[in-house]
């Protein structure tokens, strides 16, 4: 059993908020350990020729959590801090999340450990098409199926798409969050920050609580920041302050995120938008501010800053931004969390909407992708939130038994044990 440290690996603090679950559901030890592992770990050492003409050696990994539920599905992420324990916990969160909103998946996620910004998009490529060919034996479109994370998007899924069908015939199922013109699916791109909003909304409902006015501070401009940044405005709510990896600015009469959005497109950075204030990123985490979004890396909220957050809701819009103990502090304050496993859930939706659409080979129009998804995350919200009331426990722990639950009941189903 895992302790509550504030030292706590990623894989650990997620195990400890998964063992909280498997007591609260009785879930006996032997079934709790092989929940906690996962079916399937690779590393692969991925040598590469750089533009320069030197050889370069990057690590690479595709961590199977659990199958029970369906083909392993999971994003891949590019970043210098990608390492197994990162990799190995935010499979485990996928496996609880697919179950949680009801899709026929299990979870995995991959990686490799390399900073993209520093890369053209030659070595991109050549990097990818590596990669590929090192997980290639995993994957495949009923096997494992892969999508963006950090530091990849539509065309690295592109990337993959080819390499994986030069070996095995052309496949298009193989990933999900590729390019329209590749088979992708309408609204993918938007759909984890289209999904953070809905939910929001529901929960705001079924708490008979109004968001309307309140002010937003998102940490992270990339796919999920920069969409919920974009839509949020729909609940009536206004962003006030933005940061990516380079620093945030602030305007407390709100921003408007799709002048945001270029003007980071065109200089690489928000730092020194018009008519804003530059602030650190550990200043917008502290701001004074309704609704705080993390949209980036992991673990941003822990011991060191829980004690300062000032934001009375907190969306999980990135996968472990809070700790065990950050969460422990924020509990007692009070704090609302909507945690990652539903909140950012939206994503790995609308990728089943497009491995469906690529098996049938028939594409629906963006209108029907975003009423499903609003119908998948309005019902999860709602299981989640009811149970949580029914409880009186927070809404992680309802997550986490929601999910948790329908993964054993296929295992016991598919008489794995
Ligand atoms: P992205 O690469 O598109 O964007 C990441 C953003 O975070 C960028 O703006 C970057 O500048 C910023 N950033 C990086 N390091 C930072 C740091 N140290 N401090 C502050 N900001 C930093 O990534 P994304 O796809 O938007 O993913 C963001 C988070 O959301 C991740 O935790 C990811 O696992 C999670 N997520 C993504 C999806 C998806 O569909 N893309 C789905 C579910 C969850």
């Amino acid at each position: 059993m895992v302790e509550l440290r504030n030292d706590m690996s990623s894989f650990e603090a997620v195990k400890w908020f998964f063992e909280r679950a498997a007591r609260a559901l009785k879930i006996p030890t032997e079934i709790q350990e092989l929940l906690t592992h996962s079916w399937r770990e690779l590393t692969v050492e991925v040598p590469m020729r750089m533009d320069n003409g030197h050889v370069k050696l990057f690590i690479g990994y595709r961590v199977q959590h659990n199958g029970a539920r369906g083909p392993y599905k999971g994003g891949i992420r590019y970043h210098p801090d990608a390492n197994l324990d990162e990799i190995r916990a935010l499979a485990f969160l996928m496996t609880w999340k697919t179950a949680l909103v009801d899709i026929p998946f299990g979870g995995a996620k991959g990686g490799v450990q390399c900073r993209p910004s520093e890369l053209s998009q030659d070595e991109l490529n050549r990097l990818t098409r590596r990669y590929t060919g090192l997980i290639s034996h995993l994957i495949g479109p009923t096997r494992d199926i892969v999508a963006p994370d950090m530091g990849t998007n539509a065309q690295t899924m592109a990337w993959i798409m080819d390499e994986y069908g030069q070996r095995f015939g052309y496949n298009p199922a193989i990933v999900t969050g590729k390019p329209i013109e590749l088979g992708g699916s309408y609204g993918r791109d938007a759909a984890t920050g289209r999904g953070v909003v809905f939910s929001l909304g529901e929960w705001a409902r079924l708490a008979q609580r109004s968001v309307q006015g309140m002010t937003v501070a998102i940490q992270g401009l990339g796919n999920v920041g920069s969409w919920v940044a974009k839509l949020v405005g729909s609940l009536d709510c206004k962003v006030i302050a933005v940061s990516d990896s380079k620093g945030g600015v602030l305007r407390r009469e709100g921003l408007e995120p799709e002048a945001l959005v270029t003007y980071k497109q065109k200089n690489g950075s928000i730092s020194d938008f018009p008519d804003s204030e530059n602030i650190t990123n550990d200043q917008l985490l502290e701001l004074d501010c309704d609704i705080l979004i993390p949209a980036s890396i992991d673990s941003v909220i822990s011991h060191e800053n829980a004690d300062r957050i000032k934001a009375d809701i907190i969306l999980e819009g990135a996968n472990h931004p809070v700790t065990p103990v950050a969460d422990d502090i924020l509990q007692k304050k009070g704090v609302i969390i909507l945690p990652d496993i539903l909140v950012n859930a939206g994503g790995v939706v609308v990728s089943y909407f497009e491995w469906a659409q690529n098996i049938q080979q028939f594409r629906w129009e963006e209108e029907r992708v975003n009423a499903e998804l609003s119908k998948a995350m309005t019902k999860a919200t709602g299981d989640v939130y009811k149970r949580a009331q029914k409880e009186q426990i927070s809404m992680r722990e309802s997550a986490y038994i929601l999910g948790v639950s329908r993964v054993v009941k296929a295992i016991e189903l598919r008489g794995f044990i």
